[in-house]
């Protein structure tokens, strides 16, 4: 058993602060209630006389979740690589991002993805959904991946970021590593496992996806029982080309092909129409809105955003600081004159453990309260923040601290499925041995990119 003693309880839905209390949580290893919230309230201490006390006042919440990203390009920070100058989109996949993933192998992906999921729990963040692509190493990555969450200890949903630009045997491939890596986590699961990280099924993008291939990403999404997870219409390229090659719009193809449903993940969307939102939020499915990234490639903005229904935050590669994310987010908005405010920004923010739920509520209670709670029964992914604010703060007012005030400096202390990770800003884990091998392997990253 762990306890926090005198903690604030901060719910980001429906936003609320309680009064001072204690929290008590099932250790990772304690049966199968293990990893979940045990007792809230009073002087828990005497009720659990032998609990490990891993907090003493300050605000818990739950941990918050990156609904996108690609822990690949953790290793492109600062990247001391020759570059030619790109006029748009496309050019900067070419000239950057597809030479980066070309040139990745197991020790630069491993190395890539401890630092990420390290990046992660500082900033309060439990949750990763990883879009992977790697194409001259397909086959296991999704399990080296797995690894170093685990090692880490953060949760995620892992997929292949399937694509035909390397022929149709690598796309083919990209398919097999999803449906390998879903089998994997099933197999764990049927041996009593709660594995940390679920799987989606992985592509890259509506124009680097031809029908046959996205044909065999239909029949993956089926046979495995998860959701797609692509970026569509990111640029306003990808668009066109969907009505040009395919006559249709970007959704409408995933919906003919069959694999549009309750668990799939489109990244970006900045260029889909309102018919296109429609059918998105019918099938359930979740929009993954990435703002620090859509500004960087100067690709738009996504001006239906309010009117799609499940909206969550990404950081699409830029790190895993979603407190910074939310801010970006919520300004970003102002600017285009939206109609939303920081409050509807947190209910997005919010939403991300709706995503993580839909693919991890099989390992819990029928009933429980959801991932995003500290409720008796919650999964314990916690966050404990220093925060000693100048003015109140109160359930009315937690987006106005979170886009104004409070940053990821606060994280005191971090627990994943009821392992303490972070300690009083202390990594339980060896985070200087992974930001030292990361160094060497971005070293050897980008000088294999220069031989791209
Ligand atoms: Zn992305």
């Amino acid at each position: 058993m762990i306890l926090f003693r005198n903690v604030k309880i901060m719910e980001l839905e429906p936003p609320a602060v309680s009064e001072p209390t204690d929290v008590a949580v099932f250790e990772h290893e304690e049966g199968d209630r293990g990893g979940t919230v045990a007792a809230i309230g009073q002087k828990l201490q005497t009720q659990y006389p032998k609990a490990k006390v891993a907090g003493e006042g300050g605000y818990l919440s739950a941990g918050l979740v990156c609904g996108h990203t690609h822990l690949y390009s953790a290793l492109a920070r600062g990247m001391l690589v020759d570059i030619a100058p790109s006029k748009d989109f496309a050019q900067m996949l070419n000239h950057l991002w597809w030479r980066l993933d070309r040139a990745i192998d197991p020790a630069i992906l491993r190395a890539s993805a401890l630092a990420g999921c390290s990046d992660a729990l500082k900033a309060g963040v439990t949750s990763l959904v990883d879009h992977h692509a790697g194409p001259e190493c397909i086959d296991g990555s999704l399990s080296v991946i797995r690894d170093a969450y685990e090692a880490v200890g953060v949760r995620g949903i892992l997929c292949y970021e399937t694509t035909d630009r390397n022929g149709m045997d690598g796309a083919r491939a990209g398919v097999a590593e999803n449906v390998r890596f879903a089998k994997e986590i099933d197999e764990l699961r049927a041996s009593g496992e709660k594995p940390l990280t679920e799987a989606a099924i992985g592509a890259h993008a509506s124009f680097t996806v031809s029908d046959e291939t996205l044909g065999a990403l239909a029949e993956a999404v089926h046979t495995t029982g998860r959701g797609l997870h692509i970026h569509l219409a990111e640029d306003k390229f990808d668009a066109v080309d969907a009505r040009h090659r395919f006559g249709k719009d970007p959704v409408e193809r995933i919906e003919a092909a069959g694999a549009l449903n309750d668990h799939s993940i489109i990244g970006h969307g900045l260029w889909l129409s309102p018919s296109e939102v429609e059918l998105m939020n019918a099938r359930g499915a979740f929009l993954a809105h990435n703002a620090r990234s859509n500004m960087n490639n100067a690709v738009g903005y996504n001006n239906l955003l309010p009117t799609f229904a499940n909206v969550v935050l990404g950081t699409d590669g830029m790190g895993a600081d979603m407190l910074e994310e939310f801010k970006f987010a919520a300004f970003r908005h102002r600017e285009s004159q939206g109609p939303w405010w920081p409050g509807d920004f947190l209910k997005v923010l919010y939403r991300g453990n709706a995503l993580i739920g839909r693919y991890f509520d099989r390992d819990y209670a029928p009933g429980y309260p959801g991932f995003g709670t500290v409720k008796v029964g919650a999964p314990a992914d916690l966050v404990l923040w220093d925060y000693d604010p100048p003015t109140p703060l109160t359930g009315d007012n937690i987006a106005g601290h979170f886009a104004f005030g409070m940053s990821s400096r606060s994280v005191r202390t971090v627990m994943v499925a009821g392992a303490l990770r972070i300690l009083d800003r202390r990594p339980l884990y060896d985070d200087s041995g992974i930001q030292t091998e990361a160094r060497e392997q971005a070293s050897r990253l980008w000088k294999r990119m220069e031989e791209r």
